[in-house]
């Protein structure tokens, strides 16, 4: 109905490097992350309590080297990200990734 309102959506997702992956927004923006903090940034019921929404995962056993191994668009709000780990169930809705790119700007 009111189109110009949608949420930006990612226009691209590119690896920029072997620890950083590169999302393009369909409103002109940018934004860049350490694979490592998406994967720990993770919001699934596996790593985050549903009820309470302390996290579960324990950083130590992230390997230092995960990575995207494929990257799925879910509908028209979010991706679903499968991991080196064998974690396959985490999913970004845009807004948080948006979320955590403004973080990730620091200052
Ligand atoms: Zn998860």
């Amino acid at each position: 109905m009111f189109p110009d309102v949608e949420q930006p959506v990612p226009s691209a997702i590119r690896q920029a490097g072997p620890r950083r992956l590169a999302i393009t927004w369909s409103d002109g923006g940018s934004d860049e992350f350490d694979v490592r903090s998406l994967r720990l940034a993770c919001g699934c019921a596996h790593c985050v309590d549903e009820w309470t929404g302390e996290g579960r995962l324990d950083p130590a056993s992230v390997p230092d080297d995960v990575h995207p191994l494929a990257i799925r668009p879910v509908g028209r709000y979010a991706i679903q990200i499968d991991w080196s780990d064998g974690h396959t169930s985490g999913i970004y809705p845009f807004e948080r990734l948006r979320q955590l790119g403004r973080e990730s700007d620091g200052a």
